[in-house]
């Protein structure tokens, strides 16, 4: 234990170097600096996500800004700019979109695309000299996402995955758990994730199409891996899973649903189901002691749970889009403090190796295949 400053052992002058010493860290500190200057965030890609949830909680965040748009349709634009006060030197094609290593309020490109995207333009950012923020899944497998880390770090900027869960109260009470274990040893753990909502027709075809990386596995089959991760603080070393699509006429060479059973060291294992047919949203670890879980435990607001002993995890973070601004506000801090991001290239590039793992598991029927090791 350090010696408490009220105690006899600290002299006078102990007492008056020590807080001089912390006057010094408050007025220099980076996170005094980080309050002074808003990260320009770039979009890539319009769609959903960025218009109905990143756009509107960057005005949430205390030190983030759009600064900048990216995207192949051009009649977005007036309405996006107008809005959000977007100049036009700040607007940007996927074809010149090199051009934004000369743009200085452009701080991070945010890749919000389809998934077949993500890797080349972490690429063309990372070379342009600005942080990547990526979101899920990172890439369409962990070659990808290991090249998305490698070019980064070559280039000596960020890449945090868009995990938002990892930014939200109750799941990091879980994540603590996976550590201090209140309830014995983790024996089992579920995790489901799902939604039913695709139907021939609908828009976001690229969900249905394999080359974009579309897909239950990719969309929301790595909630139920990343939430098997950081509530065991474990890597997998095997899984087994099988496709149970049950509209082969929809999701053609996709998967419409995936069951998965992943092995843990110590003997824990973990069920999981990902769907496009059905609504999913539970996870639930059960301990030698007692059980604790989450539902919803990716919603984008109302994540809550409880445990066998009677706490309730109450929802934490207010209505849609708090999360989200706490991810990116979080992710921010981590450029402005030069440090890590809570959510590395290396979460997402673990979770892809599960994903390669599970694909080809569930193309030999179930068959118990080992996942590679980082
Ligand atoms: P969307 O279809 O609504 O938007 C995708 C955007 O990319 C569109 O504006 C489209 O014009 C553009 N695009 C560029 N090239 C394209 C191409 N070749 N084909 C199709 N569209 C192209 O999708 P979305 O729901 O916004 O998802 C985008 C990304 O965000 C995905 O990686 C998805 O997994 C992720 N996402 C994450 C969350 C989360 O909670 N973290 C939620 C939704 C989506």
């Amino acid at each position: 234990m350090g010696a408490d400053k009220g105690t006899p052992g600290w002299t006078r002058r102990q007492t008056l170097q020590s807080m001089a010493l912390a006057g010094a860290a408050a007025a220099w500190s980076p996170r005094t600096l980080a309050s002074d200057r808003r990260i320009g965030v770039a979009l890539v890609g319009l769609g959903h996500y960025s218009r109905d949830l990143l756009a509107p909680a960057l005005e949430l965040t205390r030190h983030c800004r759009l600064a900048g748009l990216v995207t192949g349709s051009p009649e977005k634009l007036p309405e996006w700019q107008g809005r959000y006060g977007i100049p036009d030197r700040n607007v940007y094609s996927y074809d010149d979109f090199h051009r934004i290593a000369d743009n200085p309020e452009i701080d991070v490109v945010y890749i919000v695309t389809p998934n077949h995207l993500h890797k080349p333009l972490a690429l063309a950012a990372a070379a342009a000299g600005k942080h990547v923020w990526c979101e899920k899944p990172m890439a369409m497998d962990a070659a990808e996402g290991e090249a998305m880390v490698r070019a980064c770090r070559d280039n000596r900027v960020q890449l945090a995955v868009g995990y938002r869960m990892q930014h939200e109260p109750n799941t990091r009470r879980f994540m603590a758990m996976a550590k201090e274990r209140p309830y014995g040893r983790i024996v089992k753990l579920r995790a489901d994730a799902g939604w039913f909502g695709w139907r021939e027709g609908a828009d976001g075809a690229w969900r249905l199409d394999p080359a974009r990386g579309g897909g239950a596995m990719y969309d929301m089959g790595v909630y139920c891996i990343n939430a098997a991760r950081y509530c065991t603080g474990m890597e997998p070393l095997a899984v087994q899973a099988w496709d149970e699509t049950a509209r082969r006429e929809v999701f053609k060479g996709v998967d419409e649903t995936i069951r998965f059973r992943l092995e843990f060291p110590e003997d824990i294992v973990a069920e999981c189901v990902t769907s496009f047919g059905r609504n999913l949203n539970t996870l639930q670890v059960d301990c030698e002691r007692g059980w604790y879980m989450l539902s919803p435990f990716q919603g984008y607001e109302g994540n809550q749970g409880r445990a066998s002993d009677g706490t309730v995890f109450a929802p934490q973070l207010g209505a849609r889009p708090r999360m989200q601004a706490e991810q990116m506000d979080q992710d921010a801090l981590a450029i402005l403090e030069n440090r890590a991001p809570r959510v590395p290239g290396e979460e997402g590039v673990a979770d892809l190796r599960v994903v390669d793992a599970a694909f080809a598991s569930a193309k030999a029927g179930g068959e118990r295949v080992d996942i590679a090791r980082g």
